[in-house]
């Protein structure tokens, strides 16, 4: 059963479905999904989500990693854990997604788009979540490790959900500690899997960015070392080993929405993220409306001109540490 991601990519079932491992029990929920119950629970519950977008194959290739470990030993696992392959269709093809972006369906969001595999994976995944975290102690974790389209000023960095609660500080140490260089905040509801776990299950929930995908196999992993040695120590129930560079912190100021055909993004195709642009700077327009820059300095993070009407074109951020 340590061989998660070679069975979800063959869409093999597994006998038997559930066991025991060196450190803990274990259950495949269904297809790329599985449970791991340690037999001794620190009280920690932790959803490791990676594959939501088919093509950011790096991440996926850590968890399995990680699995292995868990599998032979290396790892006595202290924590509750729920590990999700999101996207297995679109994994297999190495596609982002195949009708539609998963990560924009969450929290009953997969209602509005036109109905595919893709929208009923993220109902059922919605319903594995909830009975993962519903049988869950106060303490709760949800990391989902995705790798950006574009270049960035920041080579890792994590994206946080709106909280009506503040943020536990170890929780953003730990991000700083698994190699992030920056953090940004949302402040408004959104359709990802982050946002639906923060605000159904009050889980301390990051969606981290790890740097650029190859496809599968075509990885060179060491560059994602920080995160995965973090990992390790999340799961093993230590402390990874601090580090002292500053973390970057971020707030979104405006979300460009493209709407309609007219819609054009006025940056160049390879505008890496976090690229600053100065108040008064006309950001895109789409017929009537028009985005300029309202703060002194602002920073886009993810612009991309040819997203579905009604999804989000870019965010800009203003910086605030
Ligand atoms: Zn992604």
């Amino acid at each position: 059963m340590e061989n998660l991601l070679a069975l979800t990519l063959a869409d093999n079932v597994p006998e038997p479905r559930e066991g025991e491992g060196p450190s803990f029990n274990w259950r495949w929920i269904g297809r790329g999904v599985l449970e791991l119950t340690p037999f001794a629970d620190a009280g920690l519950s932790v959803l490791l989500s990676t594959g939501i977008h088919g093509n950011e194959t790096a991440p996926v290739e850590i968890v399995d990693l990680l699995l292995h470990a868990l599998y032979r030993g290396d790892i006595t696992l202290k924590c509750r854990l729920l590990v999700i392959l999101g996207n297995p269709p679109a994994l297999a093809q190495n596609k982002r997604y195949l009708v539609s972006d998963i990560n924009r369906m969450f929290g009953g969001r997969w209602a509005q788009f036109p109905q595919s595999d893709e929208t009923a994976r993220a109902q059922w995944l919605e319903k594995t979540v909830t009975a993962f975290f519903t049988a869950a102690g106060p303490c709760r974790w949800h990391l989902d490790l995705h790798t950006a389209i574009r270049a960035s000023y920041h080579l890792r960095f994590g994206v946080l959900p709106q909280r009506s609660l503040p943020w536990d500080e170890d929780f953003l140490s730990w991000l700083g500690d698994a190699g992030l260089e920056a953090l940004v905040f949302h402040r408004s509801p959104g359709g990802t899997f982050t946002h639906f776990t923060c605000e159904h299950f009050g889980a301390l929930a990051c969606t981290l960015e790890l740097g650029k995908a190859l496809p599968f196999g075509h990885n060179d992993l060491t560059r994602f070392a920080p995160t995965h040695v973090a990992l390790r120590a999340l799961l093993g129930g230590t402390t990874p080993e601090h580090n002292p560079e500053p973390v970057a912190r971020y707030r979104v100021v405006q979300q460009i929405t493209r709407r309609s055909d007219a819609f054009q993004l006025h940056m160049a195709a390879h505008t890496l993220n976090f690229t600053p642009f100065r108040q008064g700077v006309l950001l895109a327009e789409d017929g009537e409306e028009r985005y300029e820059v309202q703060k002194s300095t602002e920073y886009v993070l993810f612009p991309n001109p040819s997203v579905a009407f009604g999804l989000r074109a870019g965010l800009m951020l203003e910086k605030l540490s």
